[in-house]
């Protein structure tokens, strides 16, 4: 599977499609793909809700009162993650996704796959990286110190 997803890669015009196909597929084949089409907990199901790493999927307006942070996922993101899914590697280019669930499904996969595997990806860190360059040459920091905890 990565060796054609890789070979796939080299000609791509949509490497990211590509990369995400790849970490949708490990997780499926895993046993570890995120629930998206119906409620985690009652089962119902949804077009579109409240994603929550820790219940592994989707949740339902009402299963989902009371559940902290969690990400909103539109049926429109629901539906291409089930596209990216399906499509051939070949086809994935045809994809046409817009910034904002290009936005979702990013944020989807992350926060999945570091719940779920552990694992943050190396692309992560370096943009985080990226950030805090940024970040801490704009403020002046008044004394160092470990992780802020709260
Ligand atoms: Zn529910």
């Amino acid at each position: 599977m990565l060796v054609t997803y890789l070979r796939e890669m080299t000609v791509s015009a949509s490497p990211q499609l590509l990369s995400w196909a790849f970490q949708l597929a490990y997780l499926r084949v895993s046993g570890l793909g995120p629930v998206l089409e119906r409620c985690v907990e009652c089962g119902r199901e949804l077009s579109g809700g409240l994603y929550s790493a820790a219940q592994g999927g989707l949740l339902c307006g009402d299963c989902a009162r009371g559940i902290e942070g969690g990400l909103e996922l539109s049926p429109g993101a629901v539906r291409s993650l089930e596209a990216i899914g399906r499509f051939e590697v070949q086809h994935l280019g045809r994809l046409r996704l817009s910034e904002q669930i290009r936005g979702q499904i990013e944020a989807l996969l992350r926060s999945h796959i570091r719940y779920h595997l552990d694992l943050s990806l190396k692309s992560e860190s370096f943009l985080r990286k990226l950030q805090g360059e940024r970040t801490s040459s704009a403020r002046t920091e008044a004394d160092g110190g470990g992780p802020d905890d709260q």
